[in-house]
């Protein structure tokens, strides 16, 4: 049955009805209107209901939503797993939670701490000389890399340098991220292994270049194996090498961007370590740098002077502030947390279960589905739905009919380089009947799409919400709420 068949109800309101209380008024009262001129309606007609109800409102609305606690969440590039509790739990702590970005660092000692404790660890991580915690998320954390890389050039008087190289797999924020910089985002192609083209990457490399953008392991999940081979080429040619640390999942331990030579790395916290995300954030996304680009970073940093933390903001060549105050810090407590808890063995075992899984599953569903790069992948995979498309059934209509087995589908139609692509991220954190029990529900449909695709095409068949017409949707937005 649907639930559909169970209509959330909205107009909950009876005039009259509370669902709070507040102490009696012990100071003077104040016309709002007349001190504020900014409060345009003292009346905002909000809905009088009772606390049960409301409780029970928002409730029902969440069991509408599947989140990584609700259930498997494949999603490819977007490393969906556990969110430790006990995050949570260091997160809450008053000494944490009740601060304010404008109090005197003296009184703070504690959260700057964990900065520079944090500052220090991706350092280490990543084999960078320097990191800054303040952009909010990975997308924005390959502009800020991109604009130290750009003062970098400008300083040594080289203002030509307004190309950056990024390859056809890439993720779509790297290309963005360049033009928002005010480069000029040049492609780069793949090889049939998946993996960047050196011929092409000499090909379109001159002095123009500013930088190479590179995922690694890239969008397909897979290793770049000429890693030092294009290192030396962009150097050769004045360029710096940036790295989109996002799928640092599948490396972690093992090996790092500062010793494949590369100049800049980003961070995605909300993925690699464990922030909470989904929806839009909030998230983290610091930069480490190579000391020659250490002098650009956004300020200020937090360093140590004789046992003290201060904020560093006497840095003159800094690009300067990219976000207000330092970071979406309590992202940050989540992943320092993460990282303390898991210490240097933890983390090394947190890439071999994230390429043990992907490779396992991997290897379960080329059986059924077209696997366009058969070499072992890290720490996720891409598939191909050209077998089932042949028999009238689209990788759009698999994803929503996984829906009624209850998963949220993995990434469709990208990487753009592989005909009608599923990616599929397991993730270290899943357990092997977890996997089992996708791999069947993957197999299932398979067979569906042989012996009975319009199950598929018509799916989904459990959720409240139907198969959307996405066009209309697009088209004609229905954005607001009304009676
Ligand atoms: C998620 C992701 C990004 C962008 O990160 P946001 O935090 O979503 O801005 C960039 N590159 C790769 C490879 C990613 O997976």
């Amino acid at each position: 049955m649907r639930n559909e068949d169970f209509p959330l109800i909205f107009e909950h309101s009876q005039e009259g009805r509370v669902g709070f209380s507040l102490p009696d008024l012990d100071v003077p009262e104040v016309d709002l209107n007349v001190e504020v001129p900014y409060v345009r309606n003292i009346d905002a007609n909000l809905p009088e209901v009772s606390e049960l109800q409301i409780m029970r409102h928002y409730t029902a609305l969440s069991k509408r939503n599947h989140g990584v606690d609700s259930g498997f969440y494949p999603l490819g590039s977007c490393t969906m797993k556990y969110n430790p509790k006990m995050n949570e739990d260091v997160a809450r702590m008053p000494g944490f939670s009740h601060i304010h970005p404008l109090q005197a660092p003296e009184s703070v000692q504690g959260a700057l701490g964990l900065m520079y404790d944090l500052q220090t660890s991706l350092e280490a991580i990543t084999g960078m000389d320097q990191v800054t915690l303040q952009p909010a998320a990975g997308a924005h954390g390959e502009w800020t890399g991109l604009m130290m890389i750009r003062a970098y050039h400008e300083a040594n008087g080289d203002y030509n340098r307004t190309k950056v190289i990024v390859p056809d797999s890439a993720h779509g924020t790297n290309p963005a991220s360049a033009t928002v910089a005010g480069f000029e985002a040049v492609t780069v192609k793949s090889n049939e292994k998946g993996l960047v083209d050196l011929e092409d990457l000499k090909r379109v490399v001159d002095e123009n270049t500013a930088a190479l953008m590179l995922t690694n392991p890239n969008t397909l999940g897979l290793f770049e194996e000429e890693i030092l081979d294009m290192a030396e080429i962009i150097h050769e040619a004045g360029g710096k090498l940036y790295y989109d640390g996002a799928n640092l999942n599948a490396i972690l331990g093992y090996a790092r961007p500062g010793d494949m030579g590369f100049d800049v790395v980003h961070l995605n916290l909300h993925k690699t370590f464990t922030g909470p995300h989904g929806g839009g954030g909030p998230g983290s996304g610091p930069v480490g740098v190579k000391s020659d680009l250490a002098p650009y970073l956004p300020k200020p940093i937090v360093t140590k002077v004789q046992e003290r933390y201060v904020f560093d903001d006497n840095r003159p060549d800094s690009i300067g502030r990219v976000k207000p105050y330092f970071g979406n810090f309590g992202i940050n407590v989540r992943a320092y947390t993460y990282i303390r808890t898991m210490g240097a063995n933890g983390l090394k075992q947190v890439s071999e279960y994230a390429v043990l899984n992907a490779n396992y599953m991997m290897r379960e569903l080329e059986k059924d589905f077209d696997l366009p790069f058969s070499q072992h992948c890290k720490h996720e995979f891409v598939l191909s739905g050209k077998r089932q498309k042949k028999l009238g059934v689209r990788t759009l209509d698999m994803a929503k009919r996984l829906l009624d087995f209850g998963y949220h589908p993995p990434t469709i139609y990208f990487p753009l380089n592989v005909e009608e692509a599923m990616m599929v991220e397991p993730t270290e954190t899943e357990a092997k009947e977890t996997l089992d029990e996708f791999i069947g529900a993957m197999r299932q449909i398979h067979k569906e799409a042989s012996d009975n695709p319009e199950i598929v095409q018509e799916a989904p068949h459990t959720t409240i919400v139907g198969r959307m017409d996405e066009t209309t949707a697009a088209r004609k937005p229905v954005l607001r709420y009304q009676k």
